[in-house]
């Protein structure tokens, strides 16, 4: 089977580039990925996204999404592309099926994944207490008390964010310093809402129903200071850092040292031409699904030019 163009994964830039492309009379094949929809279904309201006053379920926005795209043509399948091989054009993905697709040009919308600690609580309380970004969820959290994992500049930032909406926020730092810049360290220690546990390890979570009541934590652990306490929090806020999806790339595409695709500046162009990335799996700085959109918009265009210019 060959397309024009592919395009590698369903969160905001895989669909948006999945409907401009068919608005511009390109076939495109979509191909969803294990997660249809992608980060966003595993949010709640969403209410920075914009053109929706009252808010909006995530899981809605992405099947919004689809059905736009699918309105207007587009062929979205479901299937994860294992493996590419990107050394000659046309371009050949291969399914966990075992299909095979050639195209013309490939969109990378792969997305990245925010790293949890492992524990089984993070899974029960998920979507009750338990989230990975403190800009979708903090909002539901205002005036009580909360806590963020991680010593980097997420978790600071996130810390500070969070200091705006909450009554106290506790910041669970596993080494006995912030690995975060200077200046984020600052924004922290200017804010006293917020207090830095340091040596602290999350051991496992509490709660009802309801939702989350409290975190188990220990200081020192494996040491003869050990130490076993608990916190009450509402929420438990993770920044213990992102994995962007490029693993089934085997390296063919030039990478940060982060994993993340570098494209050229002002275009989602990658080093290898016909090679498009949009969303999160090329944008370890600002991670929102409002910016992931407007590079599948984008991504969709340079796709355009490429192929207008490569008959
Ligand atoms: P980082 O990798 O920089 O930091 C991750 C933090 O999580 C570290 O403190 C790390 O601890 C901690 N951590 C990792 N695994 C665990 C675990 N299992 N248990 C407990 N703690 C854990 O990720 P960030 O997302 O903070 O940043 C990623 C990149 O983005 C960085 O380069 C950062 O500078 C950049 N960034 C820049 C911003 C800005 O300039 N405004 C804002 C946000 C990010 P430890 O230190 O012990 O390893």
């Amino acid at each position: 089977m060959h397309t024009p163009c592919l395009i590698i994964g369903s969160g905001p830039a895989g669909y948006t580039a999945a409907i401009y492309t068919t608005r511009a009379a390109i076939p495109s094949i979509t191909i969803e990925g294990l997660q249809r929809g992608g980060q966003l279904t595993q949010t709640t309201t969403i209410e920075n996204y914009p053109g929706f006053p009252d808010g909006i379920d995530g899981f809605q926005l992405m099947d919004n999404m689809r059905l736009q795209a699918e309105k207007l043509g587009a062929d979205i399948r479901s299937g994860l592309v294992t493996a590419i091989d990107l050394s000659q054009r046309p371009f050949t993905a291969t399914l966990d099926s075992g299909d095979t697709i050639t195209a013309d040009t490939v969109i990378i919308a792969t997305g990245a994944s925010a790293r949890y600690l492992g524990l089984a609580d993070e899974k029960t309380f998920a979507g009750r207490g338990v989230s990975a970004c403190a800009t979708c969820d903090g909002f539901f959290y205002r005036k009580k008390n909360v806590a963020v994992v991680g010593g980097g500049d997420t978790a600071c930032e996130e810390a500070v964010y969070l200091s705006n909406l909450c009554k106290h926020v506790y910041m669970i730092v596993r080494k006995d310093h912030l690995r975060a810049s200077a200046a984020m360290r600052e924004r922290v220690e200017q804010r006293d809402n917020i207090e830095i546990l340091y040596n602290t390890n999350t051991a496992g979570l509490f709660g009802t129903d309801d939702g989350l009541q409290g975190a188990h934590l220990v200081r020192h652990r494996g040491t003869p200071q050990e130490e076993a306490f608990d916190i009450n929090i509402d929420g438990f806020f993770l920044a213990i850092g992102h994995q962007p999806n490029t693993d089934f790339l085997n390296n063919q595409i030039q990478l940060n040292p982060e994993g993340y695709i570098i494209t050229q500046p002002d275009t989602t162009a990658t080093n290898i031409p016909g090679v498009f990335a949009a969303g999160d799996v090329a944008d370890p700085r600002y991670r929102q699904a409002i910016a992931a959109a407007g590079t599948g918009c984008r991504a969709a265009l340079d796709a355009e030019r490429f192929l207008a210019q490569n008959k």
